[in-house]
């Protein structure tokens, strides 16, 4: 095992209209009783205990209250995705498929490093097959901040499968705050711009290369074995 290949999940694995963004807005609603809609778009890569503390701050609650009562909106998110999955459309970007099933068969290990919680990753890409691709991961119910759920991943990778990182690991992402948070926790990072992001501002925050999709997997793959996190320093 000699690479660990992380994936964000919306906007680089699968797109589509789900519950998740419905799921904030029944959470602001009914933990801490704030009716609120949520701009989708100008929220993306941020965690999703994130997005929950700056949407609460700019309506001027305290910090005191949305920490106290983020594990009860959180359940209330969980329930809400789950309710809504049915109706769900996940679709499954191209090349991911192609992509992910040759990394696995040429041993790769894989691993998620998103915002969204545990429960609602899985979720999510358990309707579309993909859930069984990954080993390991990072998720927005570990920790608030991206660059932690990196490192997370990491560390969970050598516990369960003997992983040693050494300038060794590839973070797939399709926003600037993806980048950075690899940047952060010492990775090498490929910019996708499958998302609501520009190649532009992929570039302009130092993204390792930067990818019009995952389609081409041949290419992807050359990507991956020929960047590393010491070329970017
Ligand atoms: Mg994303």
């Amino acid at each position: 095992m000699n690479k660990l290949v992380l994936f964000d999940i919306d906007g680089t694995l699968v797109t589509g209209k789900t519950g998740h963004k419905q799921a904030f807005i029944n959470g602001f609603k009914e933990v801490f009783g704030l009716e609120t809609e949520l701009d989708w778009d100008t929220v993306q890569g941020m965690t999703d205990q994130q997005i929950i503390t700056t949407i609460l701050l700019r309506h001027g609650f305290l910090e005191e209250e949305i920490k106290r009562k983020m594990l009860a909106c959180l359940a209330v998110m969980e329930k809400s995705f789950q309710e809504s999955i049915l109706t769900s459309e996940v679709k499954i970007l191209g090349g991911v498929v192609e992509l992910l099933t040759n990394l696995k068969a040429k041993n790769y290990l894989l691993g998620l490093v998103t915002g969204n919680l545990i429960k609602i990753a899985r979720i999510k890409l358990g309707k579309v097959g993909l859930w069984d691709f990954f080993d390991v991961g990072g998720f927005g119910s570990d920790d608030i901040y991206r660059s932690n759920l990196v490192k997370l991943a990491i560390q969970r990778a050598g516990e369960k499968h003997n992983f040693v990182w050494d300038k060794n690991v590839i973070l797939f992402g399709d926003t600037p705050l993806d980048v950075k948070a690899g940047q952060e926790a010492g990775v090498a990072t490929i910019g996708v711009t499958t998302g609501v992001h520009t190649r532009k501002n992929l570039e302009d925050i130092g993204a390792g290369a930067v990818v019009d999709s995952l389609e081409d997997t041949d290419d992807i793959l050359k990507l991956i074995n020929s960047i590393y996190y010491d070329d970017l320093n």
